[in-house]
Parts: structure tokens; sequence; C-alpha cells
């Protein structure tokens, strides 16, 4: 029988589950390649999913399965994995399309959604949320960079968090429990960044949104996290301007919501006043509350103001804002305020951005995203570019949890194994030349997983990462 040929760009959760579904399905002997910039796999599941959650990451374990039953000896199947190679910059893309019987562009969003105000760039003590959580998670990019390690943590004890998703939440969870190591100290995240997070003084982080807590981003379960922190000595607020269930008319609202204002309602009370459901949380030994945290809305951030001699951030000045029936913010800019803070991430979303070689192929980019007809990739003439497929973020836009990344990827995967009913088989079908390129194996990223895992061992915690590329490479020469 002929074999086909499918090659996947990023190897995060769409490519692995595009390649996992493939191989479960396809009906013909299939040789599968994952190609990923950096030298491990996993993508956001492991640079971007808090350390804290590592139930979220038993993904990675479905993956490693795939993987080992194409290699095992009675697979009609094969499957690469080529590390450490950027498609668009080594490799070109009309070359690997021009040699596959399929390619999956499945290479995520890695660019930041910005403010667009100034001091947004050039104010030491603004982060944007991708560069933090790619810090904090160990990612070659910014595990060493410079605006994270010369930076004073120890001046940080007012923090604004721009956003109010599960992301924005992750960061106030980690800034506002940085010294309690029952919950980081048993886990992967990165050991500078922690030890660098440790010396802040956190004391405040404000969650600014634009819109009403209606409208909040967050989910239930991540909020529920941040009101457990109390156990901590740490204490959310929301001014009661801001939390108004009265004017909710809660009984027509989804279940979800009707939770989440259950959940507040008790939470804000004074300990003493919560029904006794809510009563079960210990409380800080002393009974002190030293830091604190703040749902914020209707602002709209105008300008972030730095000290003139030092650079770093003093504060951020914002003006109200109110909302239409159709939910359209309006500003109003001649009510300002100004909030001192140490320390701002704008936590706005990531953002997709094109691939060098999209010109020569005519791939049509819109709104930060490859804009596909049920993952077949659309010219920019809005007709298919046969062969050329897209799943996760990058064809879906940046969201959705793992869950919806697989869906998406399998409705992909299973359009994929359509067309190549009915494709003509490629003749010469081949990787393209790899000379030249540092890349590496399956067995070259197992390699540095496991010198991870062993290393994290000997000091309790899943893993230790490795933060540069070099020193994965160096464990692959070993
Ligand atoms: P990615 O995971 O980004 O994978 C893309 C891969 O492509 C990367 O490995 C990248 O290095 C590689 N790549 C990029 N360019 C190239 C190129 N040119 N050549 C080769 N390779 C390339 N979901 C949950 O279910 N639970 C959570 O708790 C959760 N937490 C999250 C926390 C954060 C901070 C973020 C950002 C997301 C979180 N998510 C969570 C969502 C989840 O991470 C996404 O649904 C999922 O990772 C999207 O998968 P993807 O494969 O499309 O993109």
């Amino acid at each position: 029988m002929v074999r086909k040929y499918v090659s996947i760009i990023g190897s995060g959760p769409s490519g692995f589950y595009t390649a996992h579904h493939l191989l479960q399905n396809v009906k013909v002997p299939l040789e599968v390649t994952i190609w990923e910039r950096l030298p491990v796999p996993f993508g956001l599941s492991r640079y971007g999913v808090a350390p804290d959650h590592p139930n979220v990451k038993n993904c990675e374990d479905t993956f490693t399965d795939t993987v080992k039953d194409v290699m095992g000896k009675d697979s009609i199947h094969k499957f690469n994995f080529i590390g450490n190679c950027e498609v668009g910059k080594d490799i070109e893309l009309s070359k690997l399309l021009s040699k596959q019987d399929a390619v999956v562009l499945s290479y995520g969003c890695a660019t930041d959604r910005k403010l667009g105000i100034p001091g947004e760039n050039d104010t030491t003590g603004v982060f944007t949320s991708r560069q933090f959580v790619n810090w904090y998670n160990g990612h070659p990019d910014f595990a060493l960079h410079p605006k994270f390690m010369d930076f004073d943590w120890k001046s940080v004890k007012n923090v604004g968090i721009i956003g109010n998703g599960n992301v924005a939440l992750d960061l106030a969870r980690l800034l506002l429990s940085n010294n309690v190591d029952s919950i980081w100290g048993r886990t992967d995240i990165s050991p500078i960044a922690l030890n660098k997070l440790r010396e802040a003084p956190i004391e405040n982080v404000k969650l600014i949104a634009r819109r009403d807590f209606p409208n909040s981003k967050f989910t239930n379960k991540e909020l529920r996290e941040m009101w457990l922190l109390e156990e901590y000595g740490v204490r959310g607020h929301i001014d009661s301007k801001f939390f108004t269930p009265e004017e909710w008319e809660m009984k027509e609202q989804v279940r979800s919501f009707r939770r989440c204002v259950d959940l507040c309602s008790e939470y804000v009370k004074p300990f003493e006043l919560r029904s006794a459901k809510y009563k079960k949380l210990p409380q800080p030994t002393n009974g002190i509350f030293t830091k604190n945290w703040e749902l914020d809305y209707l602002k709209t951030p105008l300008e972030i103001l730095k000290d003139e001699t030092t650079g770093y951030i003093k504060s951020l000045k914002l003006c109200n804002n109110t909302l239409t029936k159709a939910n359209k913010v309006i500003p109003h800019e001649e009510e300002t305020m100004s909030y001192e803070v140490d320390l701002l991430i704008t936590s706005l979303g990531y953002k997709g951005s094109a691939m060098a070689g999209f010109e020569e192929l005519g791939v049509q980019f819109d709104n930060a995203k490859v804009t596909n007809k049920q993952g077949r990739v659309l010219n920019t003439e809005g007709n298919e570019i046969p062969r050329l497929y897209t799943s996760g973020w990058i064809g879906r836009g940046a969201s959705g949890v793992i869950l919806a990344t697989m869906t998406n990827a399998f409705k992909v995967a299973d359009n994929i194994l359509k067309d190549l009913n009915v494709l003509p088989t490629r003749e010469g079908t081949s990787l393209p030349s790899l000379q030249n390129i540092r890349y590496t194996t399956w067995d070259d990223a197992q390699k540095i997983l496991k010198f991870e895992q062993e290393k994290g061992e000997q000091v309790s915690k899943p893993r230790e990462k490795l933060l540069t590329i070099e020193e994965m490479l160096q464990v692959v020469n070993k």
C-alpha cells in the first residue's frame, strides 16, 4: 500500500492532537513529521499552563503514548520529530508543501496584544503576560532575559494587571503566593524566576478591566483559587459599586455566572458572616491579611508614567468607562485617576503572526490568524490552497483551553483524511534536506526531558527545566 506523508508545523496540543487523530484513523500507512522551533515538544502545555496546574499537562503523556505506539514494531506508520528547526526560517514552507501529501500549520500564537498607550514599550517594570508566563515557565526566549534578570524585584509592592482572563488570574495567584513554598516549591516553575519573585514584597494586586463584572473573562475554577488564597493571608476585594447582583436579573443568567456571583457574594463578606459552606477555609494563623487583591472594573488605561531618572514605572493613568446597551466601551477621558504601581502586566491575550513564506503561497492571514474553511487554508482570493491545513490557535485565534484545541484538531484531521483519500498520491514525497541544521529527533527530545525529570526528582519536583537551547543540546550530545 502506498505510504502518505503529512508534516505538522508545531508540537503544541493542536499539532499533537492532529497527529494523534490522523494516526488513529488513517487506513493506509502514514508517515507523520512534527516540526518544532524548540528542541523539546508540547508548546504551551510546557510553556504556558501554570506550574501549579500539573494535571492539565497530562496531555503530554497522551502525546508520548501516541509516539510510542507509532514507533512500536507492529506499527505500519512512522513518526519523526524535528525539533530546534523553525519552518519559515530554517526550512522553506513552499518546499515542504511541495514534498508532502499534506502540511498542517499548528504553530500557535506567539506575539502580544498591546494597549497602544504611551510608556508601554519603554518603561522598566512593564511586561506582557506572554513574556511573564514564558519567563516563569523557563521558555528559552525569556528564562534569562535581562528584562527580568536585571529588574529590581525588591521594589515591587503594588502590581497592576490589565485584563481579568484566566492568564491574568494565573499571574495574580503566583504573585500573591510568591512566598508559599507548599504551592510553588514542588512545581516545575523556573527556579531562577521563583527566586527573583520571592524577593518581591508584594502587597497589592489589582486586576483592571475595561468592562463590568458580568463581562469578566475568568472562569469559576480559577476565581475560586484566588479566594482560597485566604489561607495564606491573601484577601480579595470587589468594590460594592462594581458588584451589584441586585441589578443583574440573576434568574435569567446562565448557571456558571450564578455560581460566580454566589462565590463572590460569600467571599466578600467577613469570615464570621459567611454561610457554613464558605467557612471551612483555614484563616491566616494570626488572623491578619498581609496581601490584597482586587477586581477593578470600567477603566481604560491611558498612559504609563515612569521615573525619568531610573526609567522604572511609577504609575498608571486611567479613566472611567461606561458601557452602552450594546456593551460598547465609552471611555470618559475627563474623569481620570492614577494608580501607583511598581509592576504592570498587560494580559490582553496572545496574537498570531504570519509565517515567512505565506506571501509566496498566497496564504490569507487576517485578524491574527490563518484564514481557513474547516481547517483548509484559503488564499487571498478565498480559494482553498491544496494540501495546506491549519489547526489550533493559529487557525482559530488565540483562545480556548486544551479541550477546545483538541476538538478543533480532530475535526481538521478528519478533513485531511477525507482529502488524502481523493487527492492523487504525490510522487517523490520526502523531507526537505536538513543539512546544516542542528535539529533534535524524538529520541534527543526524550533524552532532554528525562534529564530534566531526573534533575527534578532529586529535589522532589516533576522536573527541573533546562533554560537555554545550548544546555538542551549539551544534554543531547552527552
Ligand atoms: P501552542 O501550544 O502555542 O503550540 C505551538 C507550537 O508551535 C509551539 O511549540 C511553538 O514553539 C511551535 N512553533 C511556533 N512557530 C513555529 C515554526 N515556525 N516552526 C516550528 N514550530 C513552531 N488550557 C487549559 O486547558 N488549561 C490551562 O490551565 C491553560 N492554561 C493556559 C495558560 C496560558 C498562559 C496560556 C497562554 C494558555 C493556556 N491554556 C490552557 C490554553 C492552551 O495552552 C492552548 O489551548 C493550547 O496550547 C493551544 O495549542 P496550539 O498547539 O495551537 O499552540
